[in-house]
Formats: C-alpha cells, sequence, structure tokens
C-alpha cells in the first residue's frame, strides 16, 4: 500500500490507525496533488515526528524517468518510466484542442494478445496497482506540464482485467480534494471483457466506454484477436448497449484499419449492419505497420472509402489520424525497443 492507491477517506483512516490526525489527509492530498510534493520531509506543515512515521509506513518511491520523447510536432510527449521493482511502463500526454489527455498503461505487459499490437510480445508481467497508475499521471505533471484535461486508459494491459486497482484509481484520480477529475474526462478501453463491462455499467461512473471491436464479425476478429474466441461480437454489442443503457454514455468503437484484413467494403458493410441505429461513435485508427506480423497500413483511398461508406450509411465515424508514430509511442512500442536492445 502507498499514499497515492488511498481514497481521502482510507488516508484519513490510515493516519487515525496509526496515532495521526486525521485532517492530516487533506495536508497530505494537498501536496501531492495541487503542489506535486513527493517527498515527506518536503512537507513542512506536517510535524516532523508525523513525517519521519510516514516515512518508514508510506514510503514514497516515485518512478525515474527511462527515457523521454517528443514527436517533432510537439503534440506527443512520451515517457517511459521505471518502476520500484524495476519494471518500465509507458505514458503518453496527447496535447489536442481542447486539452491535455494522459494515456496509461494498466498493467506491466499484456496477456490479451492482440496480432498488430506490441504490448503483449514479451508477456505478460503483473498488475499495476492503483497507486502505479496515479504515479504515470502525476510524473507527467511534475516533469511535463501539469495541465490535464483528460486521462485514456489505452496504453499498455487490457484494463478489465486489473479491474478492481483500475476502479480504485478511477475513484482516487475523481476525489474532490486529489485531481477531481470528472469521471466524464475518463475513457477506458478494453478488447472486450463482457462480465466486467456488465460490472463496470453497475458502477455508478459514467466514464466512457471504448471498445477495441476491430473487426465486425467473429471469424475475422478471430484472425487478429485471440479474446474473440471467448467473447462473441454479438455479446460485445449487447453489453456496450447495456452500458448505455445504464450510465447514458454514449459507447465508442475503435476499428482498426489494416490493409487487405479490415478495410474492405465488406466489412464496412458488416460494420454498419452491425451497429446502425445505434447511439455510438467508431473511431477508425490506421494501424501503426507492424512489419513483424506483416500487418500494414492501408491506402488513403482505401481508409477514405471505408469511412465515407460508413458514415453514408447512418454511422458517425472518426478516423484517427494518429499521433506519436514518429517517436514509437503506439501501443507498447517503446517499451518492447528498449527490451529487446
Ligand atoms: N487492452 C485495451 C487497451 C490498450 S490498447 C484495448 O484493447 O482496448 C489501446 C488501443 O490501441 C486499442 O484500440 C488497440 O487496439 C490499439 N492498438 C494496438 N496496437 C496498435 C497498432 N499497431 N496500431 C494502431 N492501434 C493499435
Amino acid at each position: 500500500m502507498t499514499v497515492f492507491d488511498m481514497t481521502r477517506a482510507q488516508l484519513q483512516q490510515f493516519l487515525v490507525d496509526h496515532g495521526m490526525k486525521r485532517f492530516r489527509a487533506d495536508q497530505i492530498f494537498h501536496y501531492i496533488y495541487k503542489q506535486s510534493v513527493f517527498s515527506w520531509e518536503d512537507m513542512v506543515l506536517l510535524p516532523k515526528g508525523d513525517r519521519s512515521r510516514l516515512e518508514e509506513l508510506l514510503p514514497i518511491y516515485f518512478p525515474t524517468v527511462v527515457s523521454s520523447l517528443e514527436a517533432p510536432d510537439g503534440q506527443t510527449v512520451k515517457l517511459l518510466l521505471q518502476l520500484h521493482d524495476g519494471n518500465t511502463v509507458e505514458t503518453v500526454l496527447m496535447k489536442h484542442d481542447y486539452g491535455n489527455s494522459v494515456c496509461l498503461s494498466s498493467q506491466v505487459g499484456c496477456a490479451v494478445n492482440c496480432a498488430f499490437c506490441a504490448s503483449a510480445k514479451n508477456g505478460f508481467v503483473r498488475n499495476l496497482t492503483a497507486g502505479e497508475i496515479m504515479l504515470q499521471l502525476l510524473a507527467f505533471r511534475r516533469y511535463v506540464t501539469d495541465e490535464l484535461h483528460s486521462i485514456v486508459l489505452m496504453g499498455t494491459g487490457e484494463p478489465l482485467l486489473n479491474y478492481d486497482n483500475v476502479l480504485q484509481f478511477l475513484h482516487v484520480l475523481h476525489e474532490k480534494d486529489g485531481l477531481y477529475l470528472s469521471y466524464r474526462n475518463m475513457t477506458l478501453s478494453t478488447a472486450g471483457i463482457v462480465p466486467r463491462i456488465y460490472d463496470l455499467a453497475d458502477e455508478g461512473i459514467p466514464i466512457t466506454l471504448a471498445i477495441s471491436l476491430h473487426a465486425p464479425s467473429d471469424a475475422l476478429r478471430r484472425r487478429i484477436m485471440p479474446i474473440a474466441e471467448t467473447y462473441s461480437v454479438a455479446d460485445i454489442v449487447r453489453a456496450a448497449d447495456v452500458y448505455f443503457q445504464k450510465t447514458g454514455r454514449k459507447v465508442t468503437y475503435e476499428y482498426i484499419l489494416i490493409r487487405d484484413v479490415t478495410c474492405s467494403l465488406s466489412c464496412a458493410k458488416e460494420l454498419v449492419q452491425l451497429l446502425k441505429g445505434k447511439n455510438i461513435l467508431v473511431n477508425a485508427i490506421p494501424i501503426n505497420d507492424n512489419y513483424d506480423v506483416g500487418l500494414y497500413r492501408p491506402a488513403e483511398a482505401d481508409m477514405d472509402a471505408f469511412v465515407s461508406y460508413v458514415r453514408r450509411h447512418g454511422l458517425s465515424i472518426t478516423l484517427r489520424r494518429e499521433m506519436g508514430s514518429q517517436i514509437q509511442a503506439a501501443c507498447g512500442q517503446l517499451r518492447i525497443k528498449r527490451e529487446t536492445i
């Protein structure tokens, strides 16, 4: 347990249990989340005794920056962070017109193993704690910028396979005396762990759900996503509909465009059949070429044809000109590069 894992109420309880004053929790939250002070020693408003006690009970290991890359256009900054056990995680800041969005990892490595994604290539290592997810955000505030508009859980890992820690992180992030980020500015992206989507719909937190659908049929999806053996497209869409009914939040379907695989007009037709009439958004993403497995970005004309077919047939669709491809910011690429050197 670290201080970054705790809600304000949990920290208050912890302090009381260890003979300290409840109200110190507010001061500690203020130091961490408002002033970016990350050492007990420097929290000078706390009594010296408390500071050394906390040093012992809740030591702070702030991640170190192993490498930092900024895209030539300045719109993307990527940090590779080292955790106290030596594992590394990558975190990406994306500057949009509407503000800064930070893309966070939820696991070290990934077990889902999608064909196009680099995150699982060295296997699954472990879940991140709630505090370690928070520390990625705090590292950006400390080293890059403290202006934050939104977060997306779209980095390495499958957040719904680390459900409890991810939920705890979201609660801490929403703390009034913490960063107090609105749930509406949080997005969780999942490969479609159906039972956990139903659980999430019942949490009473209106975060945006993004589903990595990537293919409109089970047969095609199985070719690129092994998780499709476990959960069918129909089951995923049903769960997403329930998510929308219960939270009122429009679901985003992510759809990766891969040359000769997912970018055909027949795929576009199937996608329209699957989703027509629903209040959803499709986010088409040109693949970042993956030479190891021979999956490539389609020609621009093919991507435009796909998108305009889907749009003409009534779905809301955007084509994400992906950010970060120049700095290997996409999807586990930086971490893998480092670990294979
Ligand atoms: N496991 C979660 C979150 C991490 S992946 C999920 O599957 O949604 C975040 C997004 O990046 C997903 O939509 C994923 O499919 C996409 N992605 C992975 N590899 C990619 C690549 N090579 N090019 C473009 N997008 C990719």
